[in-house]
C-alpha cells in the first residue's frame, strides 16, 4: 500500500548523543522485489516444460518397443516444449532489449501503411489455415515518429493473438487510422472474449486468462507486456474492450505530437 520502508542507521555522535539517518528505501525495495518475482516466474516457467520433456526421454530411454503412435506424440509433444521454450527466451530477450533502449528518439517517420502490410503479409499463411477473413482500414500516408521495431512488435502482437483466439473461419478487423489527430491501431475479433476481471492484468509478464493457463502448447502470456513496453515508448497506453462470448478489441491512439498526417 502505501506504507514507506525506512532505512535506519543510528551511530555514536558526540558524548551521549545518537546519530539517527533515515533512507527511504521503499522503492528499492519494490524494485528488489519485482526482479526476484520474475526470476522465479521465469524459472517455474520453464520447469514446466522441461519436465514434461524430461519424462518423455526416460519413456523412450528405456522403452525399445513403444507403439509407433505413442512415439508420434511423443516427438509432437516435445516439439511442441521446445517451440514454446524458445519462443519464451526471444520474449524475454525482447523485453531486455526494449528495457535498455528506452532513450532511443523520434526521429524516424515510420509509415503505418507499410508497416501493417508487412504485418499482414507475415501473417498471411497463418490466417489462411483458418479461414479467417480480415478486413483492413487504413488511413493514406500517416506516419509516427518512433520506432519501427517497437511498432511492428505492437502491431503484430495484437493481430497474432487475434488470429490465435478466433474461431476458424471467422472475421478480424484491423485498422491504422486518423482519428481526431491521434494515429489509431486496433483490431477486433470475435474470439471468446476476456472477462472483466482479467483485463487490468493482461499486460502482466506470463499472465494468461485462467484457461488458457494450463495448456502447454499455448502461449507464454509475453506478448501483452511487449505490448506495454512499445507503447510505452511511443506515450501511449494498450486499451482493451472485451465481451464474453462476442469478441475483443484491443487498441491503442499514439499521441497528435508524434503523428505526421498530410493534415498535419
Ligand atoms: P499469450 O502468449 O498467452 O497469448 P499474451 O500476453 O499475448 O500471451 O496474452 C495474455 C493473455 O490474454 C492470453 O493468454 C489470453 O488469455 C488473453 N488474450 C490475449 N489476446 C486475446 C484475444 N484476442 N482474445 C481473447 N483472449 C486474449
Amino acid at each position: 500500500g502505501d506504507q514507506r520502508e525506512l532505512e535506519l542507521r543510528i551511530m555514536p555522535y558526540s558524548g551521549t548523543q545518537l546519530l539517527v539517518i533515515a533512507r527511504d528505501v521503499t522503492q528499492l525495495r519494490k524494485l528488489e522485489r519485482m526482479r526476484k518475482d520474475f526470476v522465479a516466474n521465469v524459472s517455474h516457467e520453464l520447469k514446466t516444460p522441461l519436465t514434461v520433456m524430461n519424462g518423455y526421454l526416460e519413456m523412450l530411454e528405456d522403452g525399445e518397443s513403444l507403439p509407433p503412435q505413442m512415439m508420434e506424440k511423443a516427438v509432437h509433444d516435445m516439439q511442441g516444449q521446445t517451440q514454446r521454450m524458445q519462443k519464451m527466451v526471444n520474449q524475454l530477450l525482447e523485453l531486455s532489449r526494449m528495457e535498455v533502449q528506452t532513450q532511443d528518439n523520434f526521429s524516424k517517420r515510420v509509415p503505418m501503411s507499410r508497416l501493417l502490410n508487412d504485418i499482414i503479409a507475415e501473417l498471411g499463411p497463418v490466417m489462411q489455415e483458418k479461414r479467417l477473413h480480415l478486413d483492413v482500414a487504413i488511413t493514406p500516408d500517416l506516419s509516427v515518429w518512433g520506432s519501427e521495431d517497437k511498432l511492428r512488435s505492437a502491431g503484430m502482437n495484437l493481430l497474432t493473438n487475434a488470429i490465435k483466439y478466433s474461431p476458424e473461419g471467422s472475421n478480424i478487423k484491423v485498422s491504422w487510422q486518423l482519428v481526431r489527430d491521434f494515429a489509431e491501431f486496433s483490431v477486433i475479433d470475435s474470439g471468446p472474449g476476456i472477462p472483466l476481471e482479467h483485463i487490468p492484468r493482461l499486460t502482466e509478464r506470463f499472465y494468461r486468462v485462467e484457461k488458457d493457463r494450463n495448456s502447454a502448447s499455448g502461449g507464454t502470456g509475453l506478448g501483452l507486456s511487449i505490448v506495454k513496453h512499445a507503447l510505452e515508448h511511443h506515450r501511449s497506453k494498450l486499451q482493451v474492450e472485451s465481451t464474453v462470448g462476442v469478441g475483443s478489441k484491443f487498441y491503442f491512439r499514439i499521441p497528435p505530437e508524434l503523428v505526421s498526417s498530410p493534415t498535419s
